[in-house]
């Protein structure tokens, strides 16, 4: 199946650098599918990507969570869901991790397809508190782990180890990386993603 890469979100320099990536995407997206379980790799949809220039800095008021890649719906077709990558994830960061990263965004997609209401349920449980939400959110991803194929399977652990999210967190910062911050992310995010459309 075709995998759609998309660059709307990008400007003229941004190109240049996402073309020096593209392949790159495009195997780890690939591996990733790969390793996945049966309900992703045999589904007759596959997510699009949406490279977007910034990182994500979402203010909590007692923490901050940088997102370099997610799971959304598809600005052009809300039925269906799409990654979100940053940029410079995938310039800075080793293949292993960013084929992990897309692996983690498989595992959000099983289980949204599991339990669609899951968002829904989590914000009633936690009442909109952002920041255990989105725990939870994470650690409902991570039981799915274990049902992805080596090597991918053991790069997922890896890519949740406090180092090594420090160390990918520390690499993609300190590389100049344009930060964009969102107080009201869930709502936010989404509409940027819907400006652009209307732009382009
Ligand atoms: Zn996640």
């Amino acid at each position: 199946m075709l995998i759609e890469i998309n660059s709307l979100y990008l400007d003229k320099d941004s190109i240049v650098r996402f073309k020096k990536v593209l392949s790159k995407i495009k195997n780890c997206y690939q591996d990733a599918l790969r390793s996945s379980p049966i309900i992703v790799s045999k589904s007759d949809y596959l997510p699009k990507i949406y490279v977007i220039p910034f990182v994500r800095k979402i203010v909590l008021p007692d923490r901050e969570i940088f997102v370099f890649n997610e799971v959304f719906p598809d600005p052009f077709e809300e039925k269906h869901a799409a990654f979100f990558i940053s940029l410079l994830f995938p310039e800075v960061i080793e293949a292993k991790f960013v084929t992990a990263i897309f692996a983690h965004e498989f595992a959000h997609l099983i289980d949204l397809t599991r339990h669609p209401n899951r968002i829904k349920e989590l914000w009633e449980k936690y009442k909109g508190n952002v920041g255990l939400i989105y725990n939870e959110f994470d650690q409902k991803a991570t039981e799915y782990y274990r049902h992805f194929k080596e090597p991918v399977k053991s790069w997922l652990y890896e890519l949740d180890e406090v180092p090594n999210k420090n160390r990918i967190l520390n690499q993609v910062i300190e590389s100049d990386a344009e930060v964009r911050e969102f107080k009201d992310y869930i709502h936010e995010f989404p509409q940027y993603l819907k400006s652009k459309i209307k732009t382009s």
